[in-house]
């Protein structure tokens, strides 16, 4: 099967990784020329730590990496079969791709949304055969996640659900079908763990001196006895603070407004600031 990937960011280098170990044809595309070497060099030092642990040979790790092509134009994605976007959550943005991805590509080529929080049905809207796209949402690492929600909008075809349901499993991977609703399945449920872990960490009482429940309490609480694997301040830096940031700010609004789910400024103002987390070395913690 031939794949392309458009975006070569933290996801989208990712599930060209996923796919490639699958046995097909990837090209990775992204507008930025450094984040497709950026995507090289990690793709190389992943393998490479993987022949060191003894999980793959070196015939292996040149059989993964023959099969990525990285690519610095989108019409170079003319001959896939289906095609993953994994670019910024923006919702013009990605239409715009959408459209023009279409028109490079054949009528049977799937297309598809690797979206946190935008809906489908909008994201389809901008296609003139939008009964090809659907959502195919990844967790973080690709490679190490199995869970992958298959999220149908009500344009998407039955056939197109099932052949991407049917490609996700020959992945290896899990496909649970999501419901086109803000969030999905996962990222719903998680909003407030984000959530209510900033607002604790926000909240200041008369009488609760400083330092009390800051970040690293609240995640040590919730990984040495809350059963997480990450706290949610270490999760949302190994995310990213601005692409959590607007996963919020879009399921909230997606809800009407509802106050469960209110973006924090804190963390608002970490995404403006560049404290992205552990992608740009500084977040709620320090990584350089
Ligand atoms: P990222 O910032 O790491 O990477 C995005 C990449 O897209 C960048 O390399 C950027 O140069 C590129 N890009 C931006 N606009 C582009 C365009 N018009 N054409 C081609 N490339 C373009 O972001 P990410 O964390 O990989 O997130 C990508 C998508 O995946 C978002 O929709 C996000 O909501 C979703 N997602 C993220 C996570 C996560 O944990 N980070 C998990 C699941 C889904």
């Amino acid at each position: 099967m031939k794949v392309a990937i458009i975006g070569s960011g933290t996801m989208g280098s990712g599930i060209a990784q996923v796919a490639a170990t699958a046995g097909c044809t990837v090209k990775l595309y992204d507008t930025k020329t450094e984040a497709l070497e950026k995507a090289k060099q990690a793709l190389e030092k992943i393998l490479s730590r993987l022949i060191e642990k003894g999980r793959i040979d070196d015939k292996e790790k040149n059989r993964i990496q023959s099969n990525i092509t990285y690519v610095a134009r989108l019409k170079a994605l003319a001959d896939a079969d289906l095609t993953i976007e994994a670019i910024v959550e923006n919702l013009e943005v990605k239409q715009k791709v959408f459209q023009e991805i279409e028109s490079y590509q054949s009528d049977e080529a799937i297309i598809a949304s690797n979206t946190s929080s935008l809906s489908i049905a909008s994201i389809a809207s901008a296609l003139e055969k939008p009964e090809r796209c659907i959502g195919v949402h990844f967790f973080n690492p690709a490679p190490l996640m199995p869970l992958v929600e298959i999220v149908p909008a009500v344009q998407t075809s039955q056939q197109v659900f099932d052949k991407v349901f049917s490609t996700i499993e020959s992945w290896k991977k899990v496909p649970v079908k999501a419901k086109d609703t803000p969030g999905f399945i996962v990222n719903r449920v998680a909003r407030p763990f984000y959530g209510e872990a900033l607002r604790i960490y926000e909240e200041s009482f008369a009488g609760l001196p400083e330092g009390e429940a800051g970040f690293a309490t609240i995640d040590w609480a919730m990984k040495e006895f809350g059963g997480f694997k990450m706290g949610p301040f270490q999760l949302m830096d190994f995310i990213g603070n601005d692409v959590n940031y607007t996963v919020t700010e879009t399921v909230f609004e997606a809800f009407y407004y509802d106050p469960r789910y209110k973006p924090s400024f804190t963390q608002k103002r970490f995404a403006e600031a560049g404290y992205l987390g552990r992608k740009s070395g500084k977040g709620f913690y320090d990584y350089s």
